[in-house]
């Protein structure tokens, strides 16, 4: 028999959702490969190189892989397809900043005199650090030169902002005299502090506060990381959640008397990709200033993203951004859930927050159990649903997964066993 013509074979691939471009690829290398009648699994192939939604069984809040932090964003999309006042001042009729109005609303919440919002995290140390230190010392602590993930190091990001590196103390145990002996011989620009996020020291340890920091008299940056607001995180209720613990929060770091705090817009803030940059105006107006800053700036999305989630944090309802909604579900409640679903085993499991944050915290949680490892059969529905496995059992912790959700997972799931 001969082979289908390519277009021919393309057009029957119309169900994969591809436009007609890829499924002509799909075609081409289906009957390269003599596989014409299998064209559906090439088209899939580059279906799923796509970007798209999946669902997150695996019980780790913000996961690094899947997006991070999950977003409402409605608002978001609808005023991205439209014009705004992006740079546009409406009271004077002039131009205006992009960067103001998300920065105003975030040092309304944490009490900074200033702050702007750049790509991300490493982009708000990057920039300070360029420029705060260019061409000068920079102290910092042994036990704080880490390596965040994705190959985010401390060092390196230092060097490659143009600053030098002077580190004090040793990997356990870094005291004040440390810092003020350096000071004393190096002449530098500032001190960082950089919070070790995913790494924990314990035991015979030492580091030290921003407070007694600041009596050296020089600059104090801290790289909180996780974009943890607040604390005391009023949203969670009381009591605050022990998991929380040990966390340092934006809006404290600079009552402790930080002349910046950097962190991320997509971890313990549970906004959009970005980073910020707050604390006492000179500096942040410096950073402004930067040619740097213009390159890493972000686009009105994320800007529109950012300012619907800091609305939520100033309104009382940051309970109810995704991800504190899920950090906040009870066991018991994702126990009915698992229940209700009336699929496999009801199991008790432990969540974690992710995302460089909080390591070795567990929140209690239930999900379900499937024997024997369906995970790769769950990656290649058409929601994709990532789950995890728990000794010879496939685990899908309800934590992550949007109740919206739960009927998608109990039909697709049925049909799979
Ligand atoms: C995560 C993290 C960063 C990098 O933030 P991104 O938003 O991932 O770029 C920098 N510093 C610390 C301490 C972090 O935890």
């Amino acid at each position: 028999m001969r082979p289908p013509s390519v277009d021919s074979l393309a057009n029957s691939l119309k169900p994969s959702g591809l436009p007609h471009q890829l499924r002509v690829e799909a075609a081409r290398r289906a009957i390269a490969n003599n596989d014409h009648e299998n064209a559906a699994a090439y088209a899939s192939e580059i279906y799923d190189e796509l970007l798209r939604p999946v669902i997150n069984g695996t019980g780790v809040i913000i996961h690094t892989n899947l997006g991070r932090a999950p977003l409402n964003l409605e608002s978001a999309l609808d005023h991205a397809f439209r014009y705004s006042n992006l740079e546009f001042n409406l009271a004077t009729g002039k131009r205006g900043s992009r960067g103001e109005r998300a920065g105003s609303l975030i040092s309304r919440y944490i009490g900074a005199e200033a702050a702007i919002v750049v790509n991300n995290g490493a982009a708000a140390i990057f920039l300070v650090l360029a420029t705060l230190a260019f061409d000068r010392n920079v102290v910092i602590s042994r036990g704080e030169l880490v390596e965040i993930g994705g190959g985010f190091r401390i060092p390196d990001v230092l060097e490659s902002a143009g600053a030098r590196l002077v580190e004090v103390g040793t990997t356990n145990k870094t005291r004040l005299s440390d810092y003020e002996d350096a000071a004393k011989i190096s002449n530098p620009a500032l001190i960082l502090k950089v919070h070790g996020s995913n790494y924990k020291m314990i035991g015979f340890t030492e580091t030290v506060s921003v407070k007694s920091l600041k009596t050296l008299g020089l600059p104090v940056i801290f790289d909180i990381g996780s974009g943890l607001l607040d604390e005391s995180a009023p949203w969670m209720g009381w009591p605050r959640p022990s998991w929380l613990k040990g966390e340092p929060g934006a809006k404290q770091t600079l009552e402790s008397g930080a002349d910046l705090v950097t962190f991320s817009g997509d971890k313990l803030l549970g906004g959009p990709q970005a980073g910020v940059i707050a604390g006492a105006k000179q500096f942040v107006e410096a950073c402004a200033r930067h040619p740097l800053y213009r390159a890493l700036r972000p686009g009105n999305l994320t800007l529109q993203a950012m300012e619907d989630t800091l609305l939520a944090y100033l309104d009382d309802r940051a309970d109810q951004l995704p991800l504190w909604r899920m950090a906040k579900t009870t066991p018991q409640e994702l126990k009915t859930r698992a229940e209700s679903l009336d699929l496999g085993r009801v199991v008790q499991l432990k969540s974690t927050v992710g995302g460089g944050s909080l390591p070795g915290q567990e929140i209690d949680s239930y999900g379900i159990a499937l024997s024997g490892d369906k995970t790769s059969e769950l990656r290649k529905l058409k929601i994709p649903i990532i789950a995890r496995m728990e000794g010879s059992d496939t685990v899908i912790d309800l934590r992550t997964v949007d109740a919206e959700d739960d009927s998608y997972l109990g039909s697709v799931i049925r049909a799979l066993i």
